[in-house]
């Protein structure tokens, strides 16, 4: 008991700030997690990394998805990107966005909207899947979004990577 009024009482050297998203941060990162009063559906807010480009999404995901291919590694600078698959009319951007459209290997076109001002994606379209768009899991900034189901571009994965056990592998 010593102990923990030794810590409690004085102040603490060597702290580590304390950042809390949603105060003084940029626009759209307060209430990340929001629960509505008298409702269960949840909304969840996904955001740019300055906070000018901001997407407030209810309804899960239809698909949340790992993928190793080269141009999702170009994209985000990591070595794979995870994204989930919501419906359009399930999400509400607000902010300035840019596109981006590349042809994947597999023809149509994708469509990335990202942030003139920090350059993050927010979301993305493509072709064939129009009634969706794709959000960087990063952008919610939530580690306790739900995981991954569905692995693609097994074959471009870095050779460190490993997955869950429980993810399906489609390609
Ligand atoms: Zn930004
Ligand atoms: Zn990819």
């Amino acid at each position: 008991m010593g102990k923990l009024e030794a810590l409690t009482g004085k102040p603490r050297q060597n702290q580590a700030p304390v950042i809390e998203w949603g105060r003084g941060g940029g626009a759209g990162h307060a209430d990340r997690w929001v629960q509505p009063e008298g409702d269960s559906m949840a909304e969840r807010v996904a955001s740019c990394s300055c906070g000018r480009l901001t997407a407030r999404i209810t309804g899960e995901p239809a698909r949340i998805s790992v993928c190793h291919c080269l141009a999702c590694q170009l994209r985000t600078g990591s070595v794979f990107g995870v994204q989930a698959r919501f419906r359009r009319e399930d999400v509400a951007v607000s902010g300035e966005a840019r596109a981006y459209t590349r042809i994947p290997d597999d023809g149509g076109t994708i469509t990335f909207h990202f942030c003139p001002n920090c350059g993050a994606t927010l979301y993305y379209e493509a072709e064939g899947l129009e009634g969706y768009y794709g959000i960087p899991v990063g952008a919610f900034a939530d580690p306790s979004f739900p995981a991954p189901r569905v692995t693609v571009y097994l074959d471009r994965k870095h050779s460190w990577v490993v997955l869950p056990t429980d993810v399906e592998h489609e390609s």
